[in-house]
């Protein structure tokens, strides 16, 4: 067999795909594993599996779930405080228990992956959010000089550990919306302004636009559930729709000619409104907001 041959040609082809297949990144399986060897993506799922297998005298680690990062973004840094902090709020395993073992995972978080933010300028809480995300909610500070306020439902971390990564991260962005200054008066246009909130939030968790972030774009995107990733999707669809129709709302206003004139300021002074949404947008003044699309509501 000469080399260049037509032979030659499909035995390297097929060495090639022998050999490219195991060295092709894996799929994502989860970052929470039992005993070393099966992999989960949410903890309880791990641990209704993991608390059947028996621990034996050479069998360390059976019936344990423990951290150990699948995915590139998190976890895998050198000496990172990520899975010890996972395993004792997640696991019990560690000498802070409850509500206070997770809040320490949560700083963590925002501190490891959300530079500049820290925690010294955001008061965390961990409990029943009122308002807000269904998991989350950021309220301004109440006095000048005070901290901003975020408060994680204790349900977040039964999600997956990219997802409960991801959605502290749409937080972060919410924080640096709130510190945001405009001239335009929001009274008449809030509601716009509260839909083109979460649609900012909402086209960083799902990696939608070239937004120069403080701290970058999300990287634990792709490292959760099938339908944690469908659910950011299709509130993406949702938040693109509320913001088309907070606008056909103040359109078919009586106050029409005022308010119109407030959104055309606003969304020309908002960051991410002037950059990302307007070019895509060019229509806003006439575009109509069409049908709601599915699991979404009037702005
Ligand atoms: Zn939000």
């Amino acid at each position: 067999m000469k080399v260049g041959s037509p032979q030659t040609l499909v035995l390297v082809t097929v060495m090639i795909v022998g050999f490219a297949l195991p060295l092709r990144a894996q799929e994502y399986q989860g970052d929470i594993v039992c005993g070393g060897k099966d992999r989960f993506t949410v903890p309880m799922a791990c641990m209704n599996v993991c608390s059947r297998q028996k621990r034996t005298l050479g069998n360390f680690s059976a019936g344990l779930c423990f951290f150990s990062s699948q995915c590139p973004a998190y976890g895998k840094e050198a000496k990172s405080a990520l899975p010890v902090l996972y395993n004792q709020a997640l696991f019990g395993r560690g000498a802070v228990i409850g509500q206070a073992a997770k809040l320490a995972l949560a700083s963590h978080i925002i501190n490891t992956y959300y530079q500049p933010h820290d925690v010294k300028q955001i008061a965390v809480k961990i409990g029943a959010a009122e308002g807000g995300d269904d998991f989350a909610h950021v309220e301004r500070a109440t006095q000048s000089g005070g901290k901003t306020a975020l408060t994680i439902q204790d349900d977040l971390f039964l999600t997956s550990p990219g997802y409960l990564i991801s959605t502290i991260g749409h937080e972060m962005i919410h924080v640096e919306q709130l510190e945001r200054t405009y001239k335009t008066n929001l009274t008449a246009i809030n509601r716009l302004v509260g839909a083109m909130r979460e649609l900012e939030a909402s086209s960083w968790e799902i990696d939608e636009d070239s937004f120069k972030r403080s701290f970058g774009r999300n990287r634990a995107g792709d490292c959760m559930q099938g339908q944690e990733k469908a659910a950011q999707q299709m509130a993406f669809a949702c938040r693109k729709w509320q913001v088309k129709k907070a606008i056909e709302d103040i359109r078919t206003s009586p106050r029409r000619d005022i308010y119109l004139g407030s959104v055309g300021k606003w969304l020309s002074e908002d960051p991410w409104a002037s950059q990302i949404w307007l070019p895509d947008n060019p229509q806003w003044e006439t575009q109509p907001a069409g049908p709601m699309p599915d699991n979404c509501k009037n702005p």
